[in-house]
């Protein structure tokens, strides 16, 4: 064996002793709450990816989402077809469309419900609350209500929530929060949003 050889084997045998110490030292089994938020792209799409993951499980999964940056989104169209993957849609589509803060307010709340009644079951096993952190922003939720039905939902229920902005209630919350950066992105070369990629 050379010297690179021995040093490798060495320095593997390291981080298998720590990875092996922090499996062991990971003995709690519940749900969580991830939070996806920051500016950058990946947040969505960060949330579908966890649902196939889960139903590939054969585990049901609901999907909240709350606004919408495109009427299509390619994943829902896929997994639609999966008997364990219910999603409500909020019933209007941009805020800054409809400009309207009462019927935008009662669309909120009318899919809120639907998130509500998930958060209650303990059948479901991930519960996505897509794009929620703008209905706080906008004031069409309050956190308190949003706080209590995370608090009190089953053990065992995973929750993901995506936005930019998540509130600071939200983040010291979850058990797993990403931040995604917004180094740089194609839209703002005056790239349009892409098909199958964007949305
Ligand atoms: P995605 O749905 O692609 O995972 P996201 O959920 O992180 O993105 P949102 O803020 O929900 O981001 O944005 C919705 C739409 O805007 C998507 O089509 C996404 O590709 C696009 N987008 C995301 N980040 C940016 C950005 N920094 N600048 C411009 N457009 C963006
Ligand atoms: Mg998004």
């Amino acid at each position: 064996m050379t010297d690179r050889d021995t040093r490798h084997r060495n320095s593997m045998q390291k981080l298998k002793t720590h990875v092996d110490e922090r499996i062991a030292a990971a003995n709690e089994q519940r749900g969580l709450l991830l939070v996806f938020t920051g500016n950058g792209k990946g947040k969505t799409t960060a949330a579908w990816g966890t649902v196939t993951r889960a139903l590939g499980y054969g585990y049901r999964v609901g999907v909240v989402q709350f606004i919408k940056g495109q009427w299509e989104c390619g994943e829902r169209e896929r997994l639609a077809e999966d008997p364990n993957l219910e999603v409500a849609i909020m019933a209007t589509g941009f805020t800054w469309e409809t400009q309207n803060r009462e019927s935008d307010t009662r669309a909120c709340r009318e899919v809120w419900q639907q998130a509500e009644r998930l958060l209650r079951d303990p059948d479901v096993y991930l519960v996505v609350l897509d794009e929620i952190t703008y209905m706080l922003k906008f004031g069409y939720l309050d956190i308190a209500t949003v706080e209590r039905a995370l608090r009190e939902r089953p053990a065992e229920q995973t929750v993901i929530v995506t936005g930019r902005n998540a509130h600071r209630e939200l983040i010291d919350m979850a058990d797993t929060v990403t931040e995604m950066r917004d180094v740089k992105h194609a839209f703002d070369a005056g790239i349009q949003a892409r098909r199958g990629i964007d949305y």
